[in-house]
């Protein structure tokens, strides 16, 4: 029979092994930054209502949020009112959605982000080129039907390793790879190995597409993830570089791993025999979700924080450029630049 004393014993020397593994870089990217803080000032320059077309960025509670303030999301340019103030999100439109809102004399401000424009503008060289181009990414994703949307007749879409091995091609030694933004590094690499011993004239892409944030994240879970019995990545389930987080951590060695959207939704049976536990956030998610996160855990004896750094992030983008205008015009021009002025959603 166990002594109380040694029970005790036992129950501290598990409260001690306890710990919490952060990662850095986590949560807001530069795109999503511009993009949230682009809703925020059209709201505060323009007034409510101030209309979104989508998701501005995939997290609930961003969106909740702004929607309080007075944004209004819709699906669709045609749900918005004529002449009304319509914002682009970061993750990039079709051509045609520009026309259907000019169509409609909607004023525009595209908060799509740089680093998805560049994947447009190298589909369209390619094309027009007469490139057969493949594009590495998930069918229905936003961002996909907005760079698909491009150059229609020159894209295929390759949706995963096991779909490399069966698509067909018209021009196979006029062929180019591109990807969306927030893929599993790994997994399309497998996917360009697979479709290069079928095509071995295919063509990288003249830079990364995979952008730096999605890469960051995902090496900072390759780091923990061997360390951790348990990796809780903060996102929403639309949200593919969280969701690809998750996916990451256990294929490198987590043996546990969920996404949650806000710290209540922790199960505490997840919590079972677990000493360390790392804890990350997808590219769209506020710090403050995390601050929860980890003041839940902290609460059950996981109060020990050490911060795993894969990289030092720094990179800034702009404001759109219609609204920096409009900015300037009521001499609040020195807002060109995102992130130092944070907001509530920061
Ligand atoms: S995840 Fe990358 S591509 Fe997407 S908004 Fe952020 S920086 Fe831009």
């Amino acid at each position: 029979m166990t002594s109380p004393a040694t029970t005790e014993t036992d129950q501290a020397a598990a409260e001690h092994s306890k710990r919490v593994l952060l990662a850095a870089p986590r949560g807001y990217c530069a795109g999503v930054d511009r993009a949230v803080v682009t809703v925020e000032k059209s709201l505060d320059l323009y007034g409510p209502p101030v209309y979104v077309r989508k998701q501005i960025v995939h997290n609930k509670h961003v969106v909740a949020t702004l929607e309080k303030r007075g944004a209004i999301f819709v699906e669709e340019t045609d749900e918005v009112p004529e002449g009304a103030t319509v914002i682009f999100s970061a993750h990039g439109i079709a051509p045609e959605v520009r026309e259907q809102a000019k169509a409609l004399s909607l004023k525009t401000i595209d908060a799509t982000c740089p680093l998805v424009t560049k994947v447009h503008r190298e589909a369209t060289r390619f094309a027009s080129d007469e490139y057969d181009i493949l594009l590495i990414g998930h069918e229905g994703h936003e961002e996909v039907v907005g760079t698909a949307g491009e150059a229609p007749d020159n894209i295929i879409l390759v949706q995963s390793p096991e779909h490399a091995d069966t698509v067909e091609v018209q021009h196979p030694d006029k062929l180019v790879w591109l990807s969306q933004t927030t893929l599993s590094v790994d997994e399309t690499m497998e996917t360009v190995r697979r479709l290069k011993e079928r095509f071995p004239n295919l063509q990288d892409p003249p830079s990364d597409d995979i952008c730096y944030a999605t890469q960051n994240r995902q090496h900072a879970v390759k780091q923990m993830a061997p360390r951790t019995d348990l990796m809780l990545v903060v996102g929403s389930r639309n949200s593919s570089n969280s969701v690809r987080l998750v996916e990451v951590a256990l294929e490198h060695g987590a043996r546990d791993g969920h996404l949650v959207d806000y710290a209540d939704e922790i199960e505490d049976s997840w919590l079972d025999g677990v000493s360390t536990i790392g804890v990350t956030s997808g590219a769209s998610v506020p710090e403050i979700l995390v601050r929860d996160v980890l003041g839940y855990l902290a609460e059950r004896g996981y109060a020990d924080v050490e911060t795993i750094t894969a990289a030092e992030e720094s990179l800034l983008f702009a404001l759109p450029t219609e609204l920096r205008r409009d900015l300037k015009a009521r001499g609040q021009g020195d807002s060109a630049q995102v992130r130092h002025d944070a907001g509530s959603l920061h």
